[in-house]
Parts: structure tokens; C-alpha cells; sequence
């Protein structure tokens, strides 16, 4: 070994030991006779001093030394003389005179620092990862990811799951996103589809008898990279026999506290047990199924009130169902003047129109008590109704109320992009807490005005709940699936469901999800094969890692806590992936390509 110890390991009680180190240059100084060196390796950082009147050799190679040369110290351990320790280092009480030094590579000048937190243009960190990761905070989030996935890998262990590895090289899975293909050189015109989940496997590995399943799987999704989703990612993919939802739901639970306290002790958990939101409930009050209950913003319903009052445009909207909602900021138009507070009320009206409102109309309750109500509402409520407003959605004296009404959908969605617009401008997210909880009660079926037919809510393999099942002949809108999500601070986190066992009733979802039985045969036969052979109850779950380790570190990006992630157009920008292949390779494939004008695949 060229190193004795870490750079990040030592400590006083290596004072006088003779010790060989190496790493990168982190900052050299040359003070003439005396050169420092901050040698770092993926421990931390340590300071080796060499000395010409010492070692005349060592001084005059570190002499030459730069940022990221690759050195090899050798020397003692001391105790840094009087008043020259470093509080910000770990390793700061000591340093290694060097007895030797040796230059092991040098290093080009680097296109960013990597001893400094700057921020750095994202295309030039992925072009050069390999520096990129090679920076601190880096190393952490991968390190704390490692810990993260033995934890789980052992915590699985101890209670009886097995890590089995599906095929990369499949078929189809519905998942609702468009495959990845792969073509098959020895089956000229047929294709593999990388899994978009390891579904219909685990599913299998529980007609096979394996009971407790886990696999940390990778997952392809071809799809347009909107947000922070990378084409290929990690799922902690679960799966056991002869559980009901809430065995699974409670075991998942167990397993993320316990994960979350062991790796990320510094985040608190808001709420445990964690609560649980209806759908609909959650679509209601968050317009959204993913609600951050970091902060408790909410759409309450006051139709009853509003139908009531004297402005004609709630009055006909709840006339014609479409809801009333108030949305409180708790202190918001404390203080405000009221061209402050038009101005205010504005640009949330435009964020809402951006979602397809046509206005959002707002009243401004004084911080005195006694004062005045601001906005151009407030004349239409009569004084009771204002108190029963007010009443309702718990108005205090400083508050912004915003009024929501329209088509009940497009109400969710303003309620969604006010709430996370308002909780970044008034900070409401506290980032070192993690707010779980389920949502569960999901329709099984969503209506897909296009295509005209149903789309599954989770995937086709989702049960309905029992008492639901008689639905899907009558009124499959109505039905409810058995499907779980995990959400924490606005992010799913997890997701699954107990799954159909029963042939005929798998059967029964692809016409309603408008699948020729011809073609689910073709793309399913083997699991509606499977499914006669003895079945046994199932369901499971599939957890997003990257976002979990996202959400443990603290990072806002799953980018932070993947080592090698794709750019936002799908490229790895280091080694320029996706590249041209080369004719032959084509030919092979049988492979003809036929590329709209303009493409710039050369
Ligand atoms: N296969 C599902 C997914 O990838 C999860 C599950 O139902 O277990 O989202």
C-alpha cells in the first residue's frame, strides 16, 4: 500500500508516528523555506509540511507541486506548534513534517475548483464527473448513499427477504411509459425492451414461491426528461406473498423511519406514524396526490357560504357545481398597503391563469381586529357570511385569503401552484424536515380523454379493492384500487399495491383499458399463464432511491446523488452518449436508419 493512514484520520494520538499518505493537492503554500500542503483523500483533508532545511529533496518536489497532483508524503506526525491549529479541520491539531515526498501524476489546471463550493455551470460538472465527484460534498451524498442501500439490504435480510436480479434484456412492461428497445442480432426484426420495472418478474418470483422479494433494481423509462426524472434509475423493488395492504404499508414504513434515523439523523420526521390521506381528500385540499405537508396551505371548501353572497360569478359557478375554494396565508397581508397587496394579488392571479384560471379574486384581513376587510370581494359578503367565511377556514387578523372557483380540476391545479409557489416565496419548506405520509384510495382507473378508455391510476396488475370489484363491470370510474403511495415533502417517494391473482379477473382489465385480448396475450401470455398454476396473494412496493437519497441528503436535485446522471436531453455529457454506431454494427442488427432531415446523428 502506498498510504499507512487516511488523510482524514489523523489525530493527537498519532503525535511521533512515522506515517506514508497519499492523495490530491487540495492547496498548497510556499512560505520560502516552508512549503503546506492540504493533501486530501475520500477521508478528508491533512496538512503535510515540508521543510528545506529538513528535507531538502521533499521541499523541492513539493515545490513543484499544483492543485490535484497526486502525491505520496512520508514523515512524521506532530502536533502543530502553538496557536496554528486549524478548528475547521478535523485532522487540524496535527500535521506530517514530510520525510520524502513523491510525485505519483500530476495534474492539469482543473476547469473548476474542487476546494471550493462555488457554484459551477452543470454541463461543465458533467463533463468532467470524474472532478466533479472528486469534490466533498460529492463524496458524501455517494457515501451516504452506499450506507443507505446496505441498510436496507440488511434490514431486508434480517427479515427474511432474498435479492434476486431480474433480466435487463426483457419484454414490455406496463408501466406507462415508452420502452427503451433493444435490437436482437440473433433474431433479425425482434427486440428486447429494458424493463421499465421489474413488475411482472417479481410478480412471477411470488408464483414461484419466494414470498419475500427485494431486488435494488435498475429501471428505463423513455421519457421527455420534464422535471428531475433520469431515463435510467433506481427502484428498491419489493414484493411479498400472503400480505394484505396494510402489512405491506406498515413494514415500508417501519423500514424508511428506521433508515432515515440511522443515515440522516440530522432530518426530522414531521409526523410518524405517518399519516394517511384519502386520494380524493388529498386532490381536494392540495390539489395535488404528492401534497408537501411541510406547511399546511389548503384549499378549503366555502361554496356553501359563497353560493350565497352577491358576486354573481360564485354565485352562478356553484349554481353550475363548479366549487368555491379559499386558500389562507396565514399573515401574509400583515402590514401591506393596498397597492402592495394588488400588486401581490396579481401575480398570483397570473401564476393561476398559467394553470388555465381565469382570475383569483382575494380579501385582506387587517392586522387590527377591528379593521378593515381589503379586496374588491369583500363587499358582496354580508357581515355573517364573512364571520361564517371566516369561521371556516379558521381566518386570523393579518391573513390572505384567495378565492378559488372554476371547474373543479382546474381548482386543483391552481390550489397546487399556489401552494408550492407561496411555500418557496414565504419559505414555509423546512429542508431539514421530512414530511411523510400515504395517500391512498386512488381510483383504479383514470379516464384518458383522448384515447377514450380508461388508463390504469397504477398498472394493469393493480387489485381493485375487494369491495370494489363488482364496479368494474357497472362503473369503473367509481372503483378503487389497492394502490399506496409514499409521499414525502411533495415528492413521491414510493409507490405499489396488492396485486390481482385471480386469471379471469386480470383478464377482465384489458379490454377496459382498451387492450385488444389478442395483443395483452401476445405482450402478457406468460402471466396469465402463470396465473393458473396456484397463485398466491401478493403485493409489493417500489421506492424511487435516487429520490429518497435526494430527499436523506438534502439535496433538491436527484442529479446530486447519482454518480453518473443523464443531462436534461437524455446525454451522458461526459462521454457524449448516445453516440453513432458504426455501419457494420447496423448491418449486423439489420438495421436501416431513416432519419428526418436535419438530425444531427452523424
Ligand atoms: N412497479 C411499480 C413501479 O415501478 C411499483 C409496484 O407496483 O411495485 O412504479
Amino acid at each position: 500500500m502506498l498510504k499507512t493512514i487516511n488523510c482524514g484520520e489523523l489525530r493527537p494520538e498519532h503525535d511521533g508516528q512515522k506515517v506514508s499518505l497519499a492523495g490530491w493537492v487540495n492547496r498548497w503554500r510556499d512560505q520560502g523555506g516552508v512549503i503546506f500542503i492540504d493533501l486530501r483523500d475520500r477521508t478528508g483533508i491533512c496538512q503535510v509540511v515540508a521543510e528545506m532545511e529538513n528535507a531538502p529533496e521533499a521541499h523541492a518536489l513539493a515545490s513543484q507541486a499544483r492543485s490535484e497532483y497526486v502525491l505520496q508524503a512520508c514523515g512524521r506526525v506532530r502536533i502543530r506548534p502553538e496557536g496554528t491549529a486549524n478548528a475547521e479541520l478535523v485532522t487540524g491539531d496535527v500535521e506530517v513534517l514530510a520525510s520524502s515526498i513523491k510525485l505519483l501524476n500530476p495534474s492539469k489546471t482543473p476547469p473548476f475548483y474542487i476546494n471550493r463550493e462555488d457554484s459551477i455551470d452543470e454541463n461543465v460538472r458533467m463533463k468532467h464527473r470524474y472532478l466533479d465527484l472528486r469534490r466533498p460534498a460529492m463524496q458524501a451524498n455517494l457515501m451516504l448513499r452506499h450506507r443507505a442501500v446496505k441498510f436496507i439490504r440488511d434490514w431486508l435480510d434480517e427479515r427474511g427477504f432474498v435479492e434476486i436480479e431480474t433480466p435487463i434484456l426483457f419484454k414490455t412492461t406496463p408501466e406507462g411509459a415508452r420502452d427503451f428497445l433493444v435490437p436482437s442480432r440473433m433474431q433479425p426484426g425482434r427486440f428486447y425492451a429494458l424493463p421499465q420495472s421489474p413488475q411482472q418478474l417479481k410478480q412471477m418470483l411470488m408464483v414461484a414461491g419466494y414470498e419475500r422479494y427485494f431486488q435494488i433494481a435498475r429501471c428505463f423509462r423513455d421519457e421527455d426528461l420534464r422535471g428531475q426524472r433520469q431515463p435510467e434509475f433506481t427502484q428498491l423493488d419489493l414484493e411479498m406473498s400472503f400480505v394484505e395492504r396494510e402489512d405491506v404499508m406498515a413494514l415500508n414504513e417501519k423500514l424508511m423511519t428506521e433508515l432515515a434515523q440511522a443515515v440522516a439523523p440530522q432530518r426530522r420526521l414531521l409526523q410518524t406514524p405517518f399519516p394517511r390521506i384519502n386520494y380524493q381528500v388529498a386532490m381536494e385540499r392540495y390539489g395535488s396526490d404528492k401534497p408537501d405537508l411541510r406547511y399546511d396551505l389548503c384549499a378549503v371548501d366555502v361554496s356553501d357560504i359563497a353560493g350565497g353572497c352577491a358576486f354573481q360569478v360564485f354565485v352562478d359557478n356553484v349554481a353550475a357545481g363548479k366549487p368555491v375554494k379559499v386558500m389562507r396565508v396565514p399573515g401574509m397581508a400583515a402590514g401591506m398597503s393596498g397597492t402592495r397587496l394588488r400588486a401581490v394579488a396579481r401575480g398570483l392571479e397570473d401564476l393561476a391563469r398559467t394553470v388555465g384560471g381565469k382570475g383569483l379574486a382575494y380579501m385582506a384581513l387587517d392586522s387590527d381586529p377591528q379593521g378593515e376587510v381589503k379586496g374588491p370581494i369583500g363587499k358582496f359578503f354580508t357581515i355573517e357570511q364573512r364571520v361564517a367565511l371566516f369561521d371556516c377556514v379558521g381566518a386570523q387578523p393579518g391573513d390572505l385569503l384567495l378565492f378559488m372557483s372554476d371547474r373543479r380540476e382546474i381548482v386543483r391545479y391552481i390550489t397546487d401552484v399556489l401552494r408550492r409557489h407561496l411555500a418557496a416565496e414565504l419559505n414555509l419548506a423546512d429542508p431539514d424536515v421530512l414530511a411523510f405520509c400515504w395517500v391512498v384510495d386512488f381510483p383504479q382507473f383514470l379516464w384518458d380523454e383522448e384515447g377514450q378508455r380508461w388508463d390504469p391510476s397504477q398498472h394493469l396488475f393493480t387489485m381493485p379493492m375487494p369491495e370494489d370489484v363488482h364496479l368494474l363491470d357497472s362503473d369503473p370510474g367509481s372503483a378503487r384500487g389497492s394502490q399506496y403511495d409514499m409521499i414525502c415533502n411533495g415528492y413521491e417517494v414510493a409507490g405499489g399495491s396488492i396485486r390481482i391473482h385471480d386469471r379471469g379477473l386480470q383478464e377482465k382489465i384489458f379490454p377496459l383499458i382498451g387492450q385488444d385480448m389478442e395483443e395483452a396475450r401476445e405482450q402478457f401470455g406468460h402471466v396469465l399463464e402463470a396465473f393458473e398454476y396456484g397463485v398466491p396473494p401478493h403485493g409489493g412496493i417500489a421506492w424511487g432511491i435516487d429520490r429518497v437519497m435526494a430527499l436523506l441528503a438534502g439535496e433538491p436535485n436527484i442529479r446530486e446523488v447519482i454518480a453518473f446522471p443523464k443531462s436534461q436531453t437524455g446525454m451522458d455529457v461526459m462521454s457524449q452518449t448516445p453516440s453513432a454506431v458504426a455501419g457494420d454494427q447496423l448491418a449486423e442488427l439489420h438495421i436501416r436508419l431513416d432519419l428526418p432531415e436535419d438530425d444531427g446523428a452523424d
